[in-house]
């Protein structure tokens, strides 16, 4: 029996993991990791019958212990709980937390050399370089989940990484794909939090309208297949069928395509290297008639020249522009700044920590990225508290 957990199963991708994980009988679940929502957590837990059910949240423990009495499934509330579970052994273990957060579950997995499937895109972008030398060190194993970073993976098998030209990544434009920059700087929350083509959760929905999900993307490339920055690009395609394309010396390309349905990725890290069958909508290209490309606007969408700089710098350069994009997400949503303040936030955030050491220093330590995480949070929300524009 294979040994299973996930962190972050009552979100979005925790949701078509359950899903999946529904149909197979020859899975022992281990951990099942959430947030406030018990009632899902707990439907989860005896459905998949899982050893133990964590919630994030200490105050929610009573009510976890309660949804869950006579079922012989384990309890636990609060962040070390959350360590803890990923320290229980397991051979796959789903990174599906939004945020920072997720990186330190992540690492205790990789640590007991499980293959950690990484929805999680964050840890990469914040301490890319330790994930790496964890999973090294440990014998354990990242496959990326992101639906692009799949597909290039996927187009990459079987093929020399010397042998790549460029990789380009695929970007919905979300529903301001259109938009003039005037309209940008009104867009509202109700606006932001609706996607054209994919089902999320609220951060990821909005970071797409955004496009800091894209530049998250851009840096997560660079980290997990070790590129140069010059070699990774993105494309506008508002259908969201080609998820990625890999271009090779000799001028061919590789595209990867698929339904914009989570469980395709998500199925293939739970399967792989084996393909299987997957619960998912086939592609009908006739139907679709065709399929569009533009190029990205960086002028429009300033995050994709934030993760230009970012990638350049690299050090803990990521590691503050996440921290900073989370402070700046907080905010948004909490109706204290607009739309365009977001990126002004994070660039003015990077601006200012420009002249730390620290901040071109490669990544070496968890202590050090947990420092640099917490100062770009002290900047941003400090700069927040100014009028931005
Ligand atoms: P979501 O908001 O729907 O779910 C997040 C999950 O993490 C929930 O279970 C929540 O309870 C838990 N969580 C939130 N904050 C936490 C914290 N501080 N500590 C512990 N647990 C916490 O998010 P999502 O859309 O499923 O995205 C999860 C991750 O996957 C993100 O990193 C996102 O960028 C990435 N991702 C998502 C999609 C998608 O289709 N939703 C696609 C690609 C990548
Ligand atoms: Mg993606």
């Amino acid at each position: 029996m294979r040994r299973v957990s996930v962190f972050g199963a009552t979100g979005s991708v925790g949701e078509n993991t359950f899903d999946l994980l529904s149909r197979r009988a020859d899975i022992q679940v281990v951990a099942l990791t959430g947030g406030r929502n018990i009632a899902r957590l707990a439907h989860q837990a005896r459905a998949l019958r899982a050893e133990i059910a964590v919630t994030a949240h200490d105050d929610c423990y009573d009510a976890l212990r309660d949804a869950l009495a006579g079922s012989g499934i384990q309890v636990a509330a609060g962040t070390q709980a959350l360590i803890d579970a990923a320290d229980r052994p397991a051979d796959w273990v789903m990174s599906a937390i939004v945020g920072a957060a997720g990186l330190v579950p992540g690492l205790r997995a990789l640590s007991q050399g499980a293959t950690l499937a990484l929805a999680n895109k964050e840890s990469l972008v914040t301490a890319g370089p330790l994930m790496l030398a964890c999973a090294a060190r440990h014998g354990g194993r990242i496959l990326p989940v992101d639906s692009e970073h799949s597909a290039v993976f996927q187009a990459l098998v079987g093929e020399d990484i010397a042998a790549v030209d460029r990789v380009v990544i695929t970007a919905s434009g979300g529903p301001f794909r259109a938009w003039t920059k005037a309209q940008l700087e009104t867009a509202t929350l109700a606006q932001a939090q609706v996607h054209p083509s994919w089902s999320m959760g609220q951060r990821i929905t909005i970071d797409s309208a955004s496009m800091f999900n894209k530049a998250l993307e851009l840096i997560e490339t660079r980290e997990f297949f070790g590129l140069d920055p010059a070699q990774i690009e993105t494309v506008v395609h508002p259908q969201s069928i080609v998820h990625a394309l890999v271009g090779f010396r000799d001028g061919a390309m590789m595209a990867h395509m698929g339904m914009p349905d989570m469980r395709h990725a998500i199925g293939y890290a739970l399967n792989w290297p084996a393909r299987a069958d997957l619960p998912v909508p086939r592609l009908d290209l006739a139907a679709l008639g065709q399929l569009q490309f533009e190029a990205p606007d960086p002028d429009r969408f300033p995050a994709l020249r934030l993760a230009r700089h970012v990638m350049e710098l690299r050090g803990h350069a990521g590691t503050a522009f996440n921290a900073a994009k989370e402070v700046a997400l907080d905010e948004f949503i909490a109706g204290r700044i607009g739309f365009m303040d977001m990126a002004r936030l994070v660039e003015r955030t990077l601006d200012r920590l420009m002249s730390d050491s620290a901040l071109s220093a490669p990544v070496q330590a968890l202590e050090t990225v947990q420092a640099m995480d917490q100062m770009a949070r002290r900047v941003a929300c400090d700069l927040a508290s100014r009028p931005i524009v």
